[in-house]
């Protein structure tokens, strides 16, 4: 690829943060308001103009459980907290047997802990909910490259509408989905390139509104069967734009036929940002896979199960989260080191949120404590921080 050389020049700085968080899905949410909770001076930046990314953005429209599908409850802490949140306007209600405090188990190994909820609402709560837990938010605002320094980020270049300036900081969430801080940092990454077109979308039938969960077949593991003989990475300005516009034209199709059956039916509200699964993510010192099942990590800070399977329980080690090569990084949400099908566990909401909540504890932890590096910090006041609020570290399950 050919290259050019861009003059040298004093960027503005625009901000000082304890802990920046970038990008505002589910992920960036709990990371910017655990920050924020435990006292750090924390902002979050995101290039769109909604919090929630996928999940509301993305129309993906269910909380995925919160148990392991054998009657245990496996996440509460802020992963709960997000999800009674995404119900406040009454869309829908958690499952009785889990309202009670201790609800039947055998209802509640039949009876998953999830819910469904309004995208738009959602987003109302949770842009209201980062607000109110004193975060500074920047929307329209996108991370493009990092100040690095003997290890360290000192500051995020980022452009908006008022050009392009620096923010310092003393700790980064890499919350973006998509890695883009630790690819920026030099940070050893992992590409997919098995995204098939996909994209929720609302239409009114003439009577009612419906929910189309439009998408294609993929495959976790990454040994993909493409439908269309083409899977995307989005890790690329090209790949991206296919995407969306492949995505569009399946829709298109797809109403087309439906209109066919139905003239009255009307598109209302498509997704607004690609709906990828799996783009690229940190390659850490520990990838979580799927034979973690049940393995205790002793620097675990948060537990999940698994949304396709009753039976597994994960316990998330901040070593899956945190940077390798950047001392004052850590990543959350579908961008942490997981592989194969233990990244298709990890990515879904509820986990998100578990690993978005430990990332930002951890980050006001290591701003308080001034440490320069994740691997420096005290595991065992992390867990007894994390457990404080609520965060569910139980050994019970484990076997290994
Ligand atoms: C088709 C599909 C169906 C799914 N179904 C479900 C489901 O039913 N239930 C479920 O629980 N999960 C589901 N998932 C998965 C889940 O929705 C996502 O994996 C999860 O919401 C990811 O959250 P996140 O915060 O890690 O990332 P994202 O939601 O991707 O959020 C990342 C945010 O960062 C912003 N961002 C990215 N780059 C930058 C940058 N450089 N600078 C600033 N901001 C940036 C983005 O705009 C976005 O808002 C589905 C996913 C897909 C694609």
């Amino acid at each position: 690829m050919k290259s050019m050389v861009e003059k040298e020049k004093k960027i503005p700085v625009s901000g000082a943060y304890d802990v920046v968080v970038v990008g505002g899905g589910i992920a960036g949410v709990a990371a910017a308001a655990a920050a924020s909770r435990n006292g750090a001076k924390t902002c979050l930046i995101e290039k769109e103009y909604g919090l929630g990314g996928l999940a509301t953005l993305g129309n993906v429209i269910i909380y995925l459980p919160l148990c392991d599908g054998m009657g245990n409850q496996v996440i509460k802490g802020l992963g709960e907290e997000l999800l009674k949140l995404s119900i406040k306007d009454g869309y829908d209600e958690i499952p009785d047997c889990w309202k009670k405090r201790n609800g039947d188990k055998k209802e509640r190994s039949e009876k998953r802990y999830r819910v469904d909820f309004n995208p738009m609402s959602y987003m109302l709560e949770l842009e209201e909910f980062i607000c109110k837990n004193g975060v500074k938010l920047y929307y329209d605002t996108r991370l493009c490259s990092v100040i690095k320094d003997q290890g360290l980020i000192k500051g995020l270049i980022v452009e908006n509408k008022g050009g392009r300036s620096v923010i310092a900081c003393g700790a980064v969430v890499d919350a973006s989905g998509d890695a883009d801080v630790c690819f920026h940092a030099g940070e050893k990454t992992v590409s997919l390139n098995t995204n098939v077109r996909a994209g929720w979308f609302y239409y009114f039938d003439g009577k009612k509104v419906q929910l189309k969960p439009f998408t294609k077949w993929y495959n976790a593991d990454g040994s993909f069967r493409s439908e269309s003989g083409r899977a995307f990475s989005g890790t690329d300005a090209d790949d991206v734009t296919d995407f969306v516009l492949e995505t569009r034209k399946m829709l298109k199709k797809e109403l087309i036929s439906l209109k066919k059956e139905n003239p009255k039916i009307d598109p209302l509200f498509m997704t607004s940002i690609p709906a990828m699964r799996m783009t690229r993510r940190l390659r850490g010192k520990i990838e979580l896979e799927e034979s973690h099942d049940k393995h205790y990590f002793d620097d675990c800070v948060g537990m999940t199960g698994d949304w396709r399977k009753n039976g597994p329980v994960f316990y998330i080690p901040l070593r899956a989260l945190a940077a390798v090569k950047t001392g004052n990084l850590i990543t959350a949400g579908r961008c942490i080191s997981a592989k194969g099908e233990g990244w298709d566990t990890m990515r879904v909401i509820p986990t998100c949120a578990v690993t978005g909540e430990a990332a930002g504890a951890a980050s006001a932890m290591l701003c308080s404590a001034r440490k320069k590096s994740f691997a420096e910090l005290d595991i065992p006041r992390l867990q007894d921080l994390l457990k404080s609020q609520n965060v569910l570290i139980d050994r019970k399950f484990a076997i290994s």
